[in-house]
């Protein structure tokens, strides 16, 4: 049985990885050349510790407070745009601490069962991506955001995750280099990092051994169905012949199923990323900066900073008050991170898939039983990437599903 991925970015190849195990004749078509999409340039964390989804009670009333401040991390990009209005009424409706509470066990149970997977491939000598199990710790610096953070650790230690809370004395224990002034931070040892360059190269370079088709620089345009099945996928010149379709394609995702009439509510959320090369200290711990939603990473040779999420907007440029905003934070929480601005060539940014209620979609469509969706993972597809893979692998098989998957229905709008 064959079957056709639209998209190769993390979720796309994760699932065409499991596929393939599972002895399906697997093709992934990707209009790019498989060496950049939104899994290459992220912050490489693997997150058990985000079981809040982006959609929760009081980001709506601060989403409208930033988009008075340029340099904020936080953008909605007004549009009278149907799809934007529409994600956007999903969104406020889905913002509730009801919402919060259901959606916590969902997102940590893929989370956790992504970790486990990343930690059995980091076993493997076909994969080498620097995979550390050391946690993330988030850095408060204001008493309010401080009392939410501790909060949330009691609500993940609920949940069965490791954290421990910290003063600025156990922080600058940490990381003596940086020399924190912040106020405290949290940190989640339950969370890993990992180096997404090498681990998307290594992916690419196993499928093609594995004799899985990769087809680049080659756009999905449009499908052709009979009888209640989706039958092919017209990619480029050609027509590909397919018993089954996986919709993989980011923040594409919507364009791409609405050519089959499915309706999938999702936005970009652009961010932007650079590497700090060989810099004289640097973090032991991925980092989160609670305030200023700034998130930093070591990776061999390099730190990589990261931030911003703009809704809806989807272009090349680089908005410069907005690295800015990213830049100026650090001192406010270390006394030793001082960056100098990058130049434009080296800021690199990615569109995260942002579904309407911060849970991802996987799953069939209700439309054609052979056709299914994976995307909308927003701040956590390279986290959530295995897991997902093996999910819709599982599915396809119809086999029972390693954790429950109703939350993840991707009609669930309808
Ligand atoms: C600054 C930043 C930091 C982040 N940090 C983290 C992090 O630390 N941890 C984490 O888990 N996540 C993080 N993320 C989010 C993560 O990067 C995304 O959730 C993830 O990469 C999405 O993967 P994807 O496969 O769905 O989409 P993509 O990687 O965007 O892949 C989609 C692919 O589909 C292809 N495509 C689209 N339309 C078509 C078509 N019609 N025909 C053929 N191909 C098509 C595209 O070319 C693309 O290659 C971060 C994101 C950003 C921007």
């Amino acid at each position: 049985m064959n079957v056709v991925i639209v998209g190769g970015g993390i979720i796309g190849l994760c699932s065409a990885y499991f596929l393939d195990a599972k002895g399906y004749d697997v093709t992934v078509i990707d209009r790019s050349d498989l060496t950049n999409n939104c899994s290459y340039g992220n912050m490489g964390m693997i997150t058990p510790s985000h079981f809040v989804p982006l959609a929760a009670p009081g980001i709506v009333a601060q989403g409208i407070r930033w988009m008075f401040n340029k340099k904020s991390p936080f953008y909605v990009k007004p549009a009278i745009n149907p799809d934007l209005i529409r994600w956007g009424l999903h969104f406020i409706r889905k913002s509730t601490s009801k919402h919060v509470n259901q959606s916590a066990l969902p997102l940590k149970e893929l989370n956790v069962m992504s970790r486990s997977i990343y930690e059995e491939w980091a076993t493997l000598p076909e994969f080498d991506f620097h995979y550390m199990r050391k946690g993330i710790i988030m850095y408060f610096n204001s008493e309010k955001t401080g009392e939410e953070e501790i909060w949330l650790a009691e609500k993940a230690k609920e949940l069965g995750l490791e954290t421990m809370v910290l003063n600025n004395q156990q922080l600058r224990t940490l990381e003596p280099q940086m020399k924190p002034n912040a106020m405290g931070g949290v940190h989640y040892l339950c969370d890993g990092h990992l180096d997404p360059n090498l681990l998307m190269q290594q992916l690419i370079n196993i499928l093609t051994e594995r004799g899985v088709r990769l087809v680049r620089n080659t756009e999905a345009t449009g499908f052709h169905a009979h009888n209640g099945k989706v039958t092919s996928v017209v990619a480029g010149q050609k027509i590909y012949d397919a018993d089954c379709v996986l919709l993989a394609g980011g923040s594409w995702l919507p364009a791409i199923a609405g050519k089959l009439g499915v309706k999938i509510p999702l936005v970009p959320g652009k961010g932007y990323s650079f590497n700090v090369k060989n810099p004289k200290v640097n973090l032991n711990y991925p980092t989160i900066l609670c305030e200023a939603r700034v998130a930093l990473t070591p990776m061999p040779g390099r730190l990589r900073i990261g931030g911003t999420m703009e809704i809806g907007r989807m272009d090349d440029k680089i908005l410069p008050y907005r690295i800015a905003g990213i830049i100026e934070s650090l001192p406010s929480y270390f006394d030793n991170l001082r960056v100098d601005t990058p130049a434009g060539e080296e800021i690199w940014f990615g569109y995260r898939p942002c579904s309407a209620d911060g849970l991802p979609y996987i799953g069939p469509s209700r439309k054609y039983p052979n056709l299914y969706i994976a995307g909308g993972h927003s701040m956590m597809g390279l986290s959530m990437g295995p897991a997902t893979g093996k999910l819709i692998s599982e599915m396809i098989d119809g086999e029972k599903t390693t954790i429950p998957v109703n939350a993840y229905n991707p009609e669930r709008f309808k």
